[in-house]
């Protein structure tokens, strides 16, 4: 087994923590991160700025390697999506969706979540260690160059332009429980992608919300809703009782929006208990006031989430819609894309997990009709 530590996808706090004793100079460091992500360099032989002596150390203690991708599988509406095998032998998932002539990069934030929302297949594995930013920056690179099990590492030919992709942090994992490394991903990320192009997705981390406010520069931020009162909240997402609806709304009306950059808030749209227009109603009422649309996603059902976590019928789904745009709230559909191969929203696990399941049977109570 390689022992070396791997420094692909490191931003400045990883490299300077992990070299230190062997890089002693910041602008060694400086150069270092140059070389990987302004020149694109994957050989520390061919870091010419660097001492040959310091260039012979850095080989010998270090790697630059993409995270092994074990499975490629594509969906026939062009949706990839990766199993990547981590150095420590955990494994998450990552996802590439095409729309038009743009791909969105749906990268993981941990491998597997705490939060243990009810409808969400992550939630139901149960939690998984932290992910390291270069773990999470490993995601992008190796979907965008196409990486595929046979691949030697070598920088691939084919590789997707930057210009063409958007990054998500809505693969597996709450990102604000993480917020250090992903923080340090985004900045890496931020060499190549702008930041209006990229979006977090919280369950409503509120001291994670409030760091962010801290940031020079932030992500587009999306959040999950998924119910416009506390106690249905509550029902599905257990993070719900310790940052309720009130401190969450009142954090999110100090984030900055612009028009380009719009909060987003996710609605999972389950049948018989969040679907009513008058949900819809009541959401408009709730986020009266904020720069923000509305992302309704028909739950994607899977066999371990139970027979109540089922989507409304499509002409439930317009009328929810139809509510909301006449409440003034602008608001858009997500299609599953990639569903076939468990690729959409709430489907992602590690295949190595065994279930922890939830620890309750939930049950959303007599439905409420739409
Ligand atoms: N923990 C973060 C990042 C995960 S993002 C968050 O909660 O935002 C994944 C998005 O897909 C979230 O909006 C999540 O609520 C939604 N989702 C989860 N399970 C789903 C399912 N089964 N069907 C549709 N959407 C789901």
């Amino acid at each position: 087994m390689d022992e070396r530590i791997n420094l692909l996808g490191c931003g400045l706090p990883s490299l300077a923590r992990l070299t230190e004793g062997v890089i002693g100079q910041p602008f060694r460091l400086r150069q270092l991160h140059h070389a990987l992500y302004q020149r694109g360099v994957r050989r520390f032989a061919e870091m010419t700025d660097l001492p040959l002596a310091l260039r012979s150390d850095l080989e010998a203690g270090y790697r630059l390697d993409l995270p092994a991708m074990p499975r490629l599988q594509r969906s026939h509406d062009g949706t990839r999506k990766a199993l990547l095998r981590l150095n420590d032998g955990r494994e998450v998932e990552a996802v590439d969706i095409p729309d038009e002539e743009r791909r969105t990069f749906c990268l993981s934030s941990q491998a597997g979540c705490a939060l243990a929302c009810r409808f969400c297949v992550t939630g139901y594995w149960g939690a998984g260690r932290d992910l390291s930013a270069a773990e999470i920056v490993g995601q992008a690179f190796a979907l965008r160059e196409g990486i595929t099990p046979e691949h030697d590492g070598s920088p691939a030919d084919a590789a997707i332009p930057w210009e063409r992709i958007n990054i998500v942090l809505m693969g597996m994992g709450e990102p604000l429980l993480n917020i250090e490394a992903v923080h340090e991903a985004l900045e890496v990320l931020s060499t190549q992608i702008g930041w209006r192009r990229m979006t977090l997705s919280t369950a409503g981390v509120v001291p994670g919300i409030e760091r962010m406010l801290e940031w020079e520069e932030r992500p587009n931020l999306a959040v999950s809703l998924h119910a416009p009162d506390d106690e249905r909240r509550s029902q599905i997402m257990p993070i719900n009782r310790r940052y309720p609806l009130g401190p969450l709304l009142e954090v999110l009306r100090s984030y900055p929006t612009s028009r380009r950059s719009a909060l987003t808030f996710e609605y999972t749209l389950i049948r018989g208990f969040n679907d009513s227009t008058a949900d819809a109603r009541e959401t408009a009422r709730l986020i009266r006031g904020l720069r923000a649309k509305v992302n309704l996603i028909p739950i994607n059902p899977d066999p371990v989430l139970g027979a109540e976590m089922r989507p409304p019928d499509w002409q439930v789904v317009k009328a929810f819609q139809a509510a909301l745009v006449q409440a003034g709230v602008s608001c858009s559909i997500r299609r599953p894309k990639g569903d076939d191969i468990a690729a959409a929203c709430g489907q992602l696990r590690a295949a190595d997990r065994a279930a922890r399941g939830f620890p309750q049977p939930v049950s959303l109570g007599a439905p409420t009709g739409a």
